[in-house]
């Protein structure tokens, strides 16, 4: 099947009289005939259903079509995205270890990596995502045991140059984790140039009408964990009677742990519900992307060409310096865009307050246009003087652009920009 059909069809298949629909089964537990079966059960938890902290059929069902659309062996949704790239690196990392991320990823996701995560005795060693092979060679230690990136990043819109990163962490026996949430496996699929393991905030496009708060990560049942580097998932369990993940599980262990050891521990699984609005989502996601990306290069070019605005960022543009890994990599550029307005915060202001139709929220990738200014916003308790040095413009704006009528979009824009 290709994308489209997979959006539609992956995941759930009705057989005779069965609902078209997928259900919501909204039930914390399932029954056993006997004692017996509840111990077969135990023994390979894989083999059906226990407690719906760690597996229920809505979010599987959802788990298998997002596994399917990223070329993946298996998928483990969560609740948030935050949870899903907590799990990706506890999966891999204890106290003492120490992973690489790049600077340019989510602000929440750095939150997690430089403070909570450190406090948890896990070192996370940041490098720019432009830098030179010599730099990030340098970056490792021998306790490193993952290399992270975001595909296209928020808010910096640098695209990651996966291929390079996936070389370079495969090199020193570690999986490289790409959080593909702003591309979806619609314009990228990391695991075909190398990456190991993919994360998503779902609560972006991929659920798209900013209904449900959920993450998901993906294996690419590539990974050799045998490779001495990873101990836990060879030597036995001792929280799962002995169980050796790539022994046991050879074709999916990575997700297997994620799921049976962590997920039970931690207990961040989304409920059926969320799972079946999800679902919703995904169902549309190949033909929404599709308009995400046509709307924001025509919004991204009108902004290029107006006297009021000082830059423009946006990897679908000929100019940005991103475009040669946009081609490389992407189908299309996403519905992103970030712009500095002339005249500093007092007319980004006046430009965010002047707009009709886009909405000024905390969220992107809606299907409605929204707009963020981190001056005034995630950033606000800094003074002008150290918005600069903390690399924020007080004239940055974040223009998600939604799939309005790109008339509509376009005019808004306009009648906007000519208040100020
Ligand atoms: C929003 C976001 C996250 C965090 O996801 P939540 O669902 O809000 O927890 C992680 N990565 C990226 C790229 C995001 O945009």
């Amino acid at each position: 099947m290709r994308d489209e059909t997979k959006c539609i069809h992956s995941g759930y298949s009705p057989k005779n009289t069965e609902p078209k629909q997928v259900p919501i089964v909204q039930s914390t537990t399932y029954v056993f005939d006997s004692t017996e079966d509840v111990g077969d059960v135990f023994d390979d938890p894989t083999k059906a259903l226990i407690y719906s902290r760690f597996a229920n059929p809505t979010v599987m069902a959802v788990e298998k079509k997002i596994a399917e659309l990223e070329g993946g062996v298996g998928a483990l949704c969560t609740a948030s995205g935050q949870a899903a790239s907590l799990i990706s690196i506890l999966n891999l990392c204890k106290a003492g270890d120490s992973f690489i991320s790049t600077t340019q990823i989510y602000g929440g996701t750095f939150n997690l990596f430089a403070v909570s995560l450190k406090n948890l005795g896990i070192e996370c060693i940041f490098v720019d995502c432009d830098a030179d092979e010599e730099t990030i060679n340098r970056a490792f230690k021998p306790n490193t045991k993952a290399v992270f990136g975001e595909t296209i990043a928020n808010p910096a819109l640098s695209v990651f140059d996966i291929e390079k990163f996936a070389t370079i962490a495969h090199a020193h026996g570690v999986p490289l984790i790409v959080d593909n949430t702003f591309a979806t496996p619609i314009l990228c699929k990391p695991i075909a140039f190398g990456a190991d393991i993919v994360v998503h905030s779902t609560s972006k496009y991929m659920d798209g009408h900013a209904v449900q708060v959920g993450g998901v990560i993906v294996d690419s049942g590539r990974f050799d964990w045998a490779n001495g580097k990873f101990p836990d998932f060879t030597e036995p369990d001792e929280s799962y009677h002995g169980i050796s993940y790539v022994n046991d599980y050879s074709e999916a262990p990575y997700i297997i742990k994620a799921r049976m050891q962590l997920m039970r521990d931690y207990g961040a699984y989304p409920s059926a519900n969320s799972a079946f609005l999800l679902n919703l989502g995904l169902e549309t996601l190949a033909v929404r992307m599709e308009r995400y990306c046509s709307n924001a290069i025509q919004v991204a070019k009108y902004f290029e060409a107006s006297d009021k605005i000082e830059k423009v960022s946006y990897p679908g543009l000929e100019r940005d310096k991103y475009y040669p890994l946009t081609q490389k990599y992407l189908k299309g550029a996403s519905g992103v865009i970030s712009i500095i307005i002339k005249g500093g915060k007092e007319n980004a202001v006046k430009f965010m307050d002047s707009l009709k139709l886009a909405t000024i929220e905390v969220h992107v990738a809606d299907i409605r246009t929204c707009v963020l200014h981190p001056a005034s916003a995630t950033h606000r308790q800094l003074t002008e003087e150290q918005l600069v040095a903390a690399g924020i413009n007080p004239g940055m704006i974040r223009f998600s652009v939604g799939l309005e009528s790109i008339e509509d979009i376009i005019e808004d824009i306009e009648q906007s920009l000519s208040a100020i």
